[in-house]
């Protein structure tokens, strides 16, 4: 098992087998490779050696980024312990979701709650800086 390698490179060697490189220096040589990664990161390691379909697909997807908001806005959850919400971002007119929780561990009253947004288009703040 080799831990905290970044794998850098898979190539088809001659004996029609794949070799993963690391950036130890390691080359391992094997029948088949999982790579469980976001596409963002498989792609450059997989576009040479994937079938077409695959990396085809894979370029639909790149990465979903996910924004983390701290705040004491309870006008949705109210008594809830959670809220699955969905929105229309006003400039892409696409719709968005987004979960908001209160995490629950004890009786202990608090006055936040944690709203994850999904993808940097619906957390673009932008806007608001420059108006
Ligand atoms: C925005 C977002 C929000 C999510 N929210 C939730 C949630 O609220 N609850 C929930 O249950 N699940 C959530 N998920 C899903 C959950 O995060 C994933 O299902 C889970 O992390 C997948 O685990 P994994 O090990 O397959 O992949 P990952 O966690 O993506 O792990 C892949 C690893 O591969 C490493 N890697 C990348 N490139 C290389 C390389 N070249 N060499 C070596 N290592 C490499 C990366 O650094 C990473 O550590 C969310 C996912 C996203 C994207």
């Amino acid at each position: 098992m080799h831990t905290n390698e970044k794998v850098e490179k898979i190539y088809r060697n001659p004996i029609k087998k794949l070799t993963v490189t690391t950036d130890q220096g390691n080359d391992l040589t094997c029948d088949k490779v999982v790579v469980a990664t976001q596409p963002f990161q498989a792609l450059p390691l997989l576009e040479e050696i994937a079938p077409k379909p695959l990396v085809d697909e894979l370029k639909k997807w790149d990465k979903m980024d996910c924004y983390v908001v701290l705040h004491s806005d309870f006008s949705s959850i109210k008594d809830m312990p959670w809220v699955h919400q969905t929105y229309t971002n006003k400039k892409t007119g696409k719709y968005y979701i987004t979960n908001t929780i209160k995490p629950i561990m004890s009786d202990i009253k608090i006055d936040k709650v944690i709203t994850f947004v999904y993808n940097t288009e619906n957390y673009d703040l932008s806007e608001f800086y420059y108006q």
